[in-house]
């Protein structure tokens, strides 16, 4: 693939990996989660680049398969040719799959980081939601509870011995840590559980803040 490098301008050639079973390469997996197969330095200047490839994740051993379509022209008719093929084949093809449509190579890499803590995402997006609405509460200053509130939140790692939950976020111009105990996951399994609406049905859905945003008054 050839890109024209975000800083510099100049072009260069840059391999890309379109898809990775990790059953088959589980080397690969670890330049998912790090996210380096979907960058590549520019050889002229030294910028890293993103390379914006659409991206197939296929897990076969946790059934788990996600598509990154960055958005975009090409991506729906990308998106549009994978559902007709799926559903030309075997309707049992994706029985007990996990799949996700994902925008960008950042929330592929927390989606493999969080079923492979044995968390699930849907939990997770409500869990953010839940921790947003604690950590505006013990804010007092107006903007900072906005900031907080628009934050990216993503899902960093299951950390001490008890699973506390871990999420990340920009705020101030610089990455800060959000710690919830598991119990707070646990709760909010519960209400998705009792809800069963919030799991997403159609298997092409981007589980986001905004898809839990709907069930959310
Ligand atoms: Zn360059």
């Amino acid at each position: 693939m050839k890109i024209h490098c975000i800083d510099c301008g100049l072009p260069f050639e840059a391999e890309v990996t379109g898809s990775v079973n990790v059953r088959e390469h589980p080397e690969l997996k670890d330049r998912v989660i790090d996210g380096s197969l979907f960058m590549e330095a520019c050889p002229h200047c030294g910028r890293v680049n993103l390379l914006g490839q659409a991206f197939l994740y296929n897990d076969p051993d946790q059934k788990l398969l996600f598509w990154l379509l960055p958005g975009g022209n090409e991506t729906r008719e990308m998106e549009a040719g994978i559902k007709a093929r799926l559903s030309a084949s075997d309707p049992g093809i994706l029985a007990g799959y996990t799949t996700r449509i994902v925008r960008t190579a950042g929330d592929l890499m927390e989606k493999v980081k969080i079923f492979d803590s044995g968390l699930d995402d849907v939990t997770i997006e409500l869990c953010k939601h839940v921790t947003k609405m604690e950590l505006t509460g013990q804010e007092q200053d107006k903007a900072r509870q906005r900031a907080i509130t628009e934050a990216p939140f993503k899902f960093f790692r299951l950390d001490g011995p008890d699973n506390d939950i871990e999420f990340s976020y920009p705020l101030d111009g610089k990455m800060v840590g959000a710690r919830v105990g598991f119990n707070v996951y646990e709760d909010c399994a519960g209400i998705v559980s009792r809800n069963p609406v919030m799991r997403p049905s159609d298997p092409f859905t981007v589980v986001d803040p905004s898809w839990i945003a709907r069930f959310i008054g």
